[in-house]
């Protein structure tokens, strides 16, 4: 018989609750990955506060030349109260910045989820957001973040929002291909009513949307509309397509969506190689008790799983989640009223012996 595909995964579990939640979606990975063939390494590397008191930086070499040598990163989070007061490239954050540097990645792909299982727990009223599934594409390295010129004037201050055609081109790919794999449709977000960077960014997805993608359906908004429409009905989305600046503030507005920062996941690709994260950080008020919730590093799991090609195995992940939130299992942050919560390792354990089963026929698309 022939050897599996073996990944080599380069495992960062970072600070506070980092280390619980990726032990956690390395399990399910293992699962998943004996019942879909194929094998995968993780090796772990020092990342943020853990890597600052240990070697001085929050991104030691080692940690840089394991990553672009890895198939992919799983990384927890960073940062805690113990380095609040350190500046600049002592911040544990700061490793973050250079890690998507070293890797070259330039598409955040955020998944926002709210299962029926979990709309009561949500902000909005549930019947209007239970079964949401949107999936932000971000463009994320260009536009005002980058560009310039930037800083303060003899009288004021200024930042220039730019993009090339090439830049909008690339992201819009991402943004049609994941659509295909999806429900098809794909909302470009702009302000091409003001500004002309918008305009840009409007024509060059419609040619690509044209061109090579008559398959996909596309619509434009703009984004203060766009910021309504995901609070008012969120389930009229699948694919929503944005700069730099909108996809920050429309992605964690959309994050308040499902009731807990514990169920989003995270990845950015593009690059030589992805990197997947939940979007939560260290969480130190709960760090070291076995209660976070895993959810997002394992679906940043799935996300993982789909940048490899392991699409059936990424799916089989992401009905294992539902199932096991089916079946009533409950993290601290997702019980109410006189539901019991359980801890870390029994969600993740939960999760995993469903991830090995194969998914249901009639499954529907997670
Ligand atoms: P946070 O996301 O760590 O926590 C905010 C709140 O959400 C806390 O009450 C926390 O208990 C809760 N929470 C977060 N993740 C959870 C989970 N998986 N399960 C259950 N509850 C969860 O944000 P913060 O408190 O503003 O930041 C804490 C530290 O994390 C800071 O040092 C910050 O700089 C860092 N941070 C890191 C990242 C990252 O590594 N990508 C992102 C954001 C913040």
């Amino acid at each position: 018989m022939e050897n599996p595909t073996t990944y080599d995964i380069a495992w960062l579990p970072g600070d506070g609750i980092g280390p619980e939640v990726t032990r956690e979606a390395l399990r399910v990975l293992d699962a998943v990955a004996s019942a879909h063939d194929f094998a995968f390494t993780a090796e772990e590397y020092l990342m943020g506060g853990a890597a600052l008191d240990e070697t001085g930086t929050p991104f030691p070499n080692e940690t840089r030349a394991a990553c672009q040598e890895s198939d992919a990163v799983l990384l927890g989070a960073v940062g805690g109260p113990k380095w609040d007061d350190n500046t600049g490239e002592k911040r544990p954050e700061s490793g973050l910045l250079a890690l998507r540097k070293a890797l070259g990645v330039y598409a955040n792909l955020r998944p926002v989820l709210v299962p029926e299982t979990l709309a009561s727990a949500s902000p909005l009223r549930p019947d209007r957001v239970g079964g949401t599934d949107i999936l932000f594409v971000r463009e994320l390295t260009g536009g005002i973040y980058f560009g310039t010129p930037e800083g303060r004037t003899d009288d004021g201050a200024r930042s220039t929002m730019v993009y090339s055609e090439a830049e909008i081109e690339r992201i819009a790919h991402v943004a049609f291909q994941r659509a295909q794999r999806r429900h098809g449709h794909v909302t470009s977000v702009d302000k091409a009513n003001v500004l002309e960077v918008s305009e840009l960014w409007r024509e060059v997805v419609t040619r690509v949307s044209e061109e090579q993608y008559p398959d996909v359906e596309l619509r434009h908004l703009y984004v203060d509309n766009a910021a309504m429409q995901v609070v008012r009905d969120p389930q009229q989305f699948d694919v929503v397509l944005t700069g730099n600046l909108f996809g920050d503030i429309l992605s964690d507005l959309a994050a308040a969506l499902p009731g807990s920062l514990g169920l989003l996941p995270s990845a950015s690709v593009g690059g030589t190689v992805g990197l997947f994260e939940p979007v939560h950080g260290s969480a130190p008020d709960i760090a070291g008790q076995d209660v976070a919730n895993p959810i997002g590093t394992i679906l940043s799991a799935a996300l993982l799983l789909d940048e490899l090609g392991e699409h059936e195995a990424a799916d089989a992940v992401r009905h294992a989640v539902d199932a096991t939130l089916e079946a009533g299992f409950r993290t601290a942050d997702l019980a109410v009223g006189d539901e019991e919560a359980v801890s870390t390792s029994t969600f993740g354990r939960e999760v995993a012996t469903r991830a090995a089963d194969p998914v249901p026929q009639n499954a529907p698309t997670p």
